[in-house]
C-alpha cells in the first residue's frame, strides 16, 4: 500500500468497449477541457463533489485512493484479464491530468495489459511518458478545425493534434476516437482531414466513432452544471466513413 494519491469517481468491471477483452476501467477526476457534449460531467472537477439525481438521495462522487490500494484492487480481477485477453483502462475526466498517480499504479500492474483513454490535452512530456508506459492509447480527436474546437471545448486543438502526430510516428498501438456531434464535427470535410492526418500510421488499430446521445443533459443537471450544448441535440450525427475506407483504415461505430 502507499504511494501517490489520486481522486477516482468510478471503477467499472467487465467493460468491453475500452480496449481488448474484458477490462476494469478506472475513471479519474479532473479534465482541462469543457466539451459541451461531455457524457461524464462528474469527471470535470478535480475534487470530490455531491451529485443530486432527479430521484433518490444525493451522493458523493469521487474519493481519494492511494496507488498501492488501487493496484491491489485491480489485480484481484487478474484471472478475468488473463482469460479474456483483457486488462485495465484508465479513463475520466482526463486520466493523464493525475499522471504521477496513474504512472505509479501502472508500474504496479506488471504483466497486465494497460490502456488509457485520453483527450491528448496534456503537456508533451506527460504524453511521451504515457506512450511508453501503456500497451494501448485510445485518443480523441474532437475536430480538426481550431476555431470550432475552441468554441465547443474551451481550448484549441494544437496540443491534441501534435500528440496524434506523435502516435502516428510512434510504436505504441493506438485507436483514434471521434465523438460524432451533429453539425459540429460530422462533416465529410472534417473526416477527410482526420483521415489525412492518420494516413500511413503504422500502429493505428482503427478509428472508433461515438455518436452523441442525449443522456449528457441529465448528467450535467445532476452535477449542478447548466447544460448548454449549442448544437442540435435532436439531429442524428452522420457517420462519414468513406475517407477512412479509401485509405484502408478500419472504422467501428460504437
Ligand atoms: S475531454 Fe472528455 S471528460 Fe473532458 S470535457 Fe471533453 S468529453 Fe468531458
Amino acid at each position: 500500500m502507499g504511494g501517490e494519491k489520486g481522486i477516482i469517481f468510478d471503477i467499472k468491471e467487465f467493460a468491453v468497449y475500452d480496449g481488448p477483452g474484458i477490462r476494469t476501467t478506472v475513471f479519474m477526476k479532473g479534465c482541462p477541457l469543457r466539451c459541451r457534449w461531455c457524457h461524464n460531467p462528474e469527471g470535470l472537477s478535480k475534487e470530490p463533489q455531491m451529485l443530486t439525481p432527479k430521484e433518490g438521495p444525493p451522493r458523493l462522487s469521487g474519493r481519494e485512493w492511494d496507488a498501492g490500494e488501487l493496484a491491489g484492487r485491480l489485480l484481484k480481477d487478474r484471472d478475468f484479464y488473463d482469460m479474456s485477453g483483457g486488462g485495465v483502462t484508465f479513463s475520466g475526466g482526463e486520466p493523464l491530468w493525475q499522471w504521477p498517480f496513474v504512472r505509479e499504479v501502472v508500474s504496479r500492474l506488471e504483466g497486465v495489459h494497460t490502456a488509457v483513454e485520453t483527450s491528448g490535452h496534456v503537456p508533451d512530456d506527460v504524453f511521451e511518458e504515457a506512450m511508453n508506459a501503456f500497451n494501448l492509447v485510445i485518443m480523441d480527436i474532437k475536430t480538426m478545425d481550431e476555431k470550432t474546437h475552441r468554441a465547443f471545448t474551451g481550448s484549441g486543438n494544437a496540443l491534441a493534434l501534435s500528440h496524434a502526430r506523435a502516435l502516428c510516428d510512434g510504436d505504441t498501438p493506438f485507436i483514434i476516437r471521434l465523438p460524432l456531434i451533429p453539425g459540429v464535427n460530422d462533416s465529410l470535410e472534417n473526416m477527410e482531414a482526420v483521415a489525412d492526418l492518420l494516413e500511413g500510421a503504422k500502429k493505428l488499430l482503427r478509428v472508433e466513432m461515438l455518436p452523441y446521445h442525449q443522456t449528457a443533459g441529465a448528467k450535467h443537471k445532476m452535477a449542478g452544471l447548466v447544460y448548454d450544448p449549442g448544437f442540435d441535440t435532436f439531429r442524428d450525427p452522420r457517420a462519414r466513413i468513406e475517407p477512412f475506407e479509401l485509405l484502408g483504415i478500419p472504422v467501428k461505430t460504437l
